[in-house]
């Protein structure tokens, strides 16, 4: 099977086993997963696992992206920041329902970073922009955001950046030290979190 084939296998398995949104699944339909991961696991991309992408970290596998795509419930036009870019693959995800130029992504480490940003512009997604830093401090100079989300786990949601979330917005992350789970945080008025829990998840810990 070539690539496309085997992407539209997953996804379309993955459409029916999670119940995803017709605009998740186009997202992770357009998303060539096999061009942010190093040559000898491209084989292995379109299998529903995660894979290594260097420095120790990992990229989601393809349903969790999914899940959390869902959760989201994104729409055009939304201002989104993404904690831990990785290799960029999720925030191109997140890019294709929201539009490249309103997807703001942190990384901790440079190399991944550097690596991220050149994919995103290779692939088209070069409107994304990605920092290196620490995401607990989010990204003050874009807040408000209409969603954030953590693909890394921490014990709660840092406060700079459940701050940075709109009234009414979301945020989305796992949460826990050793058992993670993933919770979906909707911001009241009064700046408090009405929070949901989402099963139990395993990402690697926010640094
Ligand atoms: N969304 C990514 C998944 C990356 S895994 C993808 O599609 O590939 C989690 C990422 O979070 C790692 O790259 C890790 O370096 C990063 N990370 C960990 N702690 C962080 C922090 N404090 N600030 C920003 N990024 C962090």
């Amino acid at each position: 099977m070539n690539c496309e084939d085997e992407r539209e296998a997953l996804v379309s398995q993955l459409q029916t086993r999670e119940n995803l949104s017709p605009e998740t699944a186009a997202a992770l339909r357009a998303v060539p997963r096999h061009e942010f991961v190093d040559e000898p696991r491209q084989d292995s991309a379109y299998e529903d696992r995660p894979l290594p992408i260097g420095n120790g970290q990992t990229i989601s596998a393809p349903h969790m992206v999914a899940i959390m795509t869902d959760l989201l419930e994104l729409q055009p036009g939304m201002r989104v920041l993404e904690i831990g870019t990785g290799c960029g693959y999720h925030a191109a995800v997140t890019a294709e329902i929201v539009g490249p130029e309103h997807v703001y992504s942190v990384e901790y480490e440079p190399e991944l970073a550097d690596q991220a940003r050149e994919t995103l512009e290779q692939m088209g997604y070069g409107g994304i922009s990605v920092r290196t830093g620490d995401g607990r401090e989010g990204w003050p100079e874009h807040a408000p955001f209409d969603r954030v989300y953590l693909t890394c786990a921490a014990s709660e949601f840092p406060s700079a950046v459940a701050d940075q979330v709109r009234t009414g917005g979301v945020v989305l992350g796992p949460i826990g030290s050793h058992r993670q789970t993933l919770v979906r945080g909707k911001k009241r008025s009064d700046g408090s979190l009405d929070r949901e829990k989402h099963g139990g998840v395993r990402f690697v810990p926010l640094r």
